[in-house]
């Protein structure tokens, strides 16, 4: 998808601190981190959010929710716990419009989100 910052990314033109990649999946820390741990995790096909998540081959959707704890396991968030983040359209406020997980954790997380 043009003009898509992820898909970017994902092609290594716009630069990322990578995480973990797969023939279909890309992870990378957020730019902005709003906690000591934020990974990004999404897929490599281009979808916009999780209204069409329908779309995806379920062995990617399936693929991405093994790899999170993994991810929190490598870094050091699995016993204490993290959060596990889809926002969705404007209301959800979702900036971009490629699909995404945020991994959250290394720090006690408030709830409800504002
Ligand atoms: P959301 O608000 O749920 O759409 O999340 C988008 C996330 O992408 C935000 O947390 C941003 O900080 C993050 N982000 C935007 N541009 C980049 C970038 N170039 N590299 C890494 N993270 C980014
Ligand atoms: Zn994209």
């Amino acid at each position: 998808m043009e003009n898509c910052i992820f898909c970017k990314i994902i092609k290594g033109e716009i630069p990322s601190k990578k995480e973990y990649e797969s023939d279909s999946i890309f992870v990378f820390h957020d730019i902005t981190p709003q906690a000591p741990i934020h990974l990004l995790i999404i897929p490599k096909i281009h979808i916009t959010s999780m209204n069409e998540i329908n779309s995806l081959d379920p062995k990617v959707i399936h693929e991405i929710f093994q790899v999170i704890p993994k991810l929190a396991e490598k870094n050091g968030i699995s016993e204490k716990g993290y959060r596990v983040v889809n926002n969705c359209g404007s209301h959800g406020g979702q900036t971009v419009s490629h699909i995404h997980f945020h991994l959250l954790g290394g720090r006690h997380l408030q709830w409800p989100p504002g």
